[in-house]
């Protein structure tokens, strides 16, 4: 790659990396980039002349799980059916959503969904992608075109990616024989390993792209085939759905006589690399266990909330020094600050308190969700987060005029971010030093727009 010049970007305030000794909220902040990297930052200094400026500037959160191509049946199944309705019926019309999609539909919805994540403060996503094969469930020429797709809408809007290949077998515990609505998602080992290969590739002409994996549930591996898998990435993020249903806690229990994360803890080597997503349905002693590990909790409160599957216990497993992120999931609705909102107000309202996750050097509740989302989503996704030197310029600009942040010093802003402006605050974003959203609004948002709803109206009418 050629050198570029440097930039430089001059914010009045910004909030660094606290782990770094220049950390914290600092004012008069220069960041120069070269390559997409922060060579340098400076703080208590005047802008200079030919620097951008901007307010005030903090880290992009990382979102650590999507099913990019559910964006495109947002708001589809929320009409009441002839039976309850629960995650299980929900599941079966997201099965019949996907069944005719091609390789340029999944671009389509993709590149949508990642325009928004990137407009609402994410800059990087885990695609947990579990749609591999042609509608017959047949493996394309190349086994890993559906990837390909992927790969190709976060180039396209500019959205880093760490891309979760989803090893998918059997439709129940005991390695039960796979539904039909689940062809497209099927491999064997030795076809995983070829489409990890073909992922690897297709990711190869992004920046600082990492491909880890994701055993799709204890439903969907033996424990034989999950022994396998956990060496196939050495050192990348391994991910897994976990405890979302109680159904799937009461089939585990009659499957092997102990609970979802019970079991993996005492099965898998669940380390700093993994992430358990969900964890919803958790006893004390597997929440202070997972904290334990290392390894980070993958709560998506609004798909949660969206799908019934109950809280996260937060407090709990913060109080044991757990990490945790934020995933978009079902992406029914793209919101950094409203997934971090929800995250709050579900122990608020279980616990019947408030500022129930503020901790650490800081009382402001926004503050410590924005923070910790960055550190644990970055941990999940297998790179390092936040504002220091050497890493991606992956950055959000704050309007300080809005109403909601007016007349805020620096410790109460995102509280305001959080809990009352949302996303209608985010100003520039910016993804490996690239500014890709100006004013609230991608770049790109035309054209990119106007694909998703050609090919929505191909899939649904
Ligand atoms: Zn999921």
């Amino acid at each position: 790659m050629a050198e570029n010049p440097a930039r430089s970007i001059f914010a009045q305030s910004a909030l660094l990396d606290h782990s770094r000794t220049l950390g914290g909220w600092a004012s008069g902040v220069r960041f120069v980039l070269r390559n997409g990297r922060i060579s340098a930052i400076e703080s208590g200094v005047a802008a200079q002349a030919g620097d951008e400026r901007h307010a005030c500037v903090i880290p992009g959160l990382g979102n650590l799980h999507s099913h990019a191509f559910q964006r495109g049946m947002a708001g589809l199944a929320e009409q009441r059916g002839d039976t309850d309705d629960s995650f299980w019926t929900w599941r079966e019309v997201m099965y019949r959503f996907l069944d005719r999609m091609t390789p340029g539909d999944l671009h389509a919805l993709a590149a949508m969904a990642y325009l928004e994540m990137l407009e609402s403060g994410f800059t990087r996503v885990g695609e947990f992608h579990y749609l591999h094969h042609d509608p017959e469930g047949r493996a394309y020429g190349d086994p890993a075109e559906m990837s390909a797709a992927i790969a190709r809408a976060a180039g396209e809007v500019g959205l880093g990616l760490t891309l979760l290949p989803v090893f998918y077998a059997h439709s129940g515990f005991g390695a039960q024989p796979p539904s039909e609505g689940q062809r497209r998602f099927l491999h064997d080992l030795d076809g995983f390993a070829r489409l990890l290969d073909g992922a690897r590739r297709a990711v190869s002409g992004l920046d600082d792209a990492v491909v880890g994996l994701a055993p799709h549930s204890l439903r969907a591996v033996s424990p034989e085939q999950l022994s396998v898998l956990e060496t196939m990435v050495p050192g990348a993020p391994v991910h897994i759905h976990i405890a979302e249903q109680v159904r799937e806690v009461e089939d585990c229990l009659a499957w092997s006589g102990q609970r979802p994360v019970e079991w993996l803890l005492d099965h898998a080597e669940v380390n700093p690399r993994w992430c358990l997503v969900h964890a919803t349905h958790m006893t004390e002693e597997e929440t202070r266990r997972l904290a334990r590990s290392g390894a980070v909790a993958g709560p998506c409160p609004i798909t949660e909330a969206n799908l019934g599957d109950g809280l996260f216990p937060a407090r709990a497993f913060l109080a044991e020094g757990g990490r945790w992120g934020v995933g978009s999931d079902s992406n029914v609705l793209i919101d950094g600050t409203e997934e971090l909102r929800l995250f709050e107000y579900g122990q608020r309202l279980q616990h019947r308190g408030r500022n129930i996750v503020a901790s650490g050097e800081t009382r402001s509740t926004g503050e410590t969700l924005w923070r910790q989302a960055v550190e644990g989503g970055a941990q999940a996704l297998g790179v390092k987060g936040g504002l220091s030197i050497g890493l991606p310029f992956d950055a959000v600009s704050l309007d300080l005029d809005h109403p909601s942040l007016a007349a805020r010093d620096s410790d109460r802003l995102l509280d305001g971010l959080v809990f009352a402006a949302g996303r209608s605050a985010v100003d520039c974003v910016w993804r490996f030093g690239a500014q890709v959203v100006s004013g609230g609004r991608h770049l790109a948002r035309d054209a990119v727009v106007r694909r998703y709803r050609d090919s929505l109206g191909r899939l649904i009418g």
